[in-house]
């Protein structure tokens, strides 16, 4: 069922040049597929299809009802065929299979909930504001920004096209959406699924390839009005000149170093319990990871003792295998980027307390997961963001100094904090300098509440209401009714 095509203007086609990319199982190492490159070519296809599908279209002068219709077919689509899309994602990314299976329902509602949104659109109308000046009224209309191009990572593949494609078609625009090269498989699927919901030509084009070409094609094309982007810092900078070069709208998720405050009177079992959760899940690949842990000083051995037993407990292995807990790391790059960090780390003088490169497989992208101690503040295992399954843990021994050490980065997408006393809970969640603060949990995430981040981890906010306000431009008409001599 794999795709060689991609989606453009509603029709199947393939890349103007005819090239494609291997798509590797990072379990086995054995080329299982080849998706189209596009070229500038391809992405300049796509973004006139969407220019026309908003221009002409029917799509942005569609009731938010008939909008919500299409959407939750999509949403119905994706559940349908849930089983064949979580293997597809395990091959491409190598995630274990349940949580495949978890990130395909999230995505499917997704659909859902920016359905209920283009619904309630029907019934907000315009809002009238109110002037000091009597001589004329004024009201403020939403409207859907144009032609957005969404540009995406491969940690969450289809989870990450749905936060994108969602609320773009909820609030009227149209959409190309170019996936990571990495894992583009449900992407695909996921323009099949959209056209077996009859959506109308060009309201979603997906166009596959590399970032360097297809991608940076499709953030330069002067016939699109808003970027949405999720991926690295680097890449994120070239997005937003992009987009100032031609003042297009931008929204960017980028990375994050996020701490996690344990304070020494809270339960043991849940502190390494969560620790693990926002650190192991997805094997680290997850931008909101909590990969820094501060734990206060009188707590600070037993749990490093417990958090290195349970490490080694968690299974690795092929994500389609029964009972995988960690499966590969993405690919061959991500997988040598890890092991060099963990390198680097002890160069630094950081001890890798457990973890590394995992023993016993003669292929596949396997990394154990990975504690370090005596980690330096200044070194680039505490500061940068490594994106595998490596946790620094470091000890502190009151309230300021974790809130201190927790602030001191460039980042600032989430933050957690474990506490026994709930006043104390609260008030390091409030000093928190980042998006999504979670306390007594790492990583619970809900399509209802935003998401993004402070300082270097992005600009913007994704997810409920806030996710449809990216996409959505503010008119006033502003009218005059009084014939009293201007
Ligand atoms: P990446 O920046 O390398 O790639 C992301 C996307 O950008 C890919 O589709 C890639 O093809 C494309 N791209 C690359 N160069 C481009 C260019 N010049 N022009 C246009 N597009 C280009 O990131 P990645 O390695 O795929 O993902 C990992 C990063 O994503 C991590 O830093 C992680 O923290 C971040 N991330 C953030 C969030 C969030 O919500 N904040 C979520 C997931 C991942």
């Amino acid at each position: 069922m794999m795709k060689t095509e991609f989606y453009i203007d509603g029709r199947w086609a393939r890349p103007a040049d005819g090239a494609t990319i291997p798509v590797v199982n990072p379990a086995t190492e054995e080329v299982v597929h080849h998706i189209p490159a596009g070229s500038a070519m391809d992405a300049d296809a796509a973004v006139r299809a969407a220019r026309r599908a908003f221009d002409e279209g029917p799509w942005p002068r569609l009731s938010g009802a008939e909008r919500g219709a299409y959407l939750r077919k999509i949403a119905e689509g994706i559940r349908a065929r849930l089983p064949e899309l979580a293997r597809l994602e395990v091959l491409d990314n190598g995630k274990p299979l349940p949580e495949a299976e978890w990130d395909l329902a999230d995505a499917a509602g997704c659909f859902d909930f920016y359905a209920g949104l283009a619904e309630e659109m029907d019934g907000q109308g315009p809002e009238e504001i109110a002037l000091a000046d009597g001589r004329f009224t004024a009201k403020a209309v939403k409207e859907p920004v144009g032609v957005a191009v969404g540009i995406i990572p491969w940690n969450y593949p289809l989870l990450m096209a749905a936060w994108k494609v969602a609320p773009a078609l909820a609030a009227g625009c149209t959409m190309v959406l170019k996936p990571a090269e990495t894992t583009s498989l449900t992407a695909l699927e996921l323009a099949a699924i959209a056209d077996e919901a009859g959506l109308p030509p060009g309201v979603l084009n997906v166009v596959t390839g590399l970032g360097t070409t297809v991608g940076q094609a499709l953030i330069d094309h002067p016939g699109v009005d808003k970027l949405a982007f999720t991926g690295s810092g680097p890449v994120g900078s070239k997005v937003m000149a992009a987009a100032a070069r031609d003042i297009k709208c931008v929204s960017l998720e980028l990375g994050g170093k996020s701490p996690f405050v344990v304070f020494a009177d809270c339960d043991l079992d849940k502190a390494v319990e969560w620790i693990m959760f926002g650190i192991f899940w997805n094997q680290g690949q997850v931008c909101s990871a909590t990969s820094r842990v501060l734990v206060e000083a009188p707590l600070y051995d037993r749990l490093l003792e417990r958090l290195i037993e349970e490490a080694r407990k968690i299974r690795i292995g092929d994500g389609l295998a029964d009972g995988t807990l960690l499966g590969p790391l993405v690919n061959e790059a991500q997988y040598r980027k890890v092991l060099a960090a963990i390198d680097h780390a002890r160069e630094q003088g950081a001890t890798v307390a457990t973890g590394g490169k995992a023993e016993g497989f003669n292929h596949g992208y396997f990394v154990a997961p990975t504690v370090l101690t005596d980690v330096p503040l200044h070194s680039d295992a505490w500061r940068e963001e490594i994106f595998g399954p490596v946790v620094c843990l470091r000890p502190f021994t009151d309230e300021a100094e974790a809130i201190r050490l927790a602030n001191d980065s460039r980042y600032g997408l989430a933050a957690a904090v474990m506490s026994g006393d709930d006043a104390q809970a609260e008030r390091v969640a409030a000093a928190f300098r980042a998006g999504i603060v979670w306390i007594n949990c790492s990583q619970p995430t809900f399509t209802e509440a935003p998401w993004g981040g402070y300082k270097q981890s992005g600009i913007g906010r994704e997810l409920g209401r806030w996710g449809l306000e990216n996409y959505l431009e503010t008119k006033q008409i502003t009218r005059l009714v009084s014939d009293e001599p201007w």
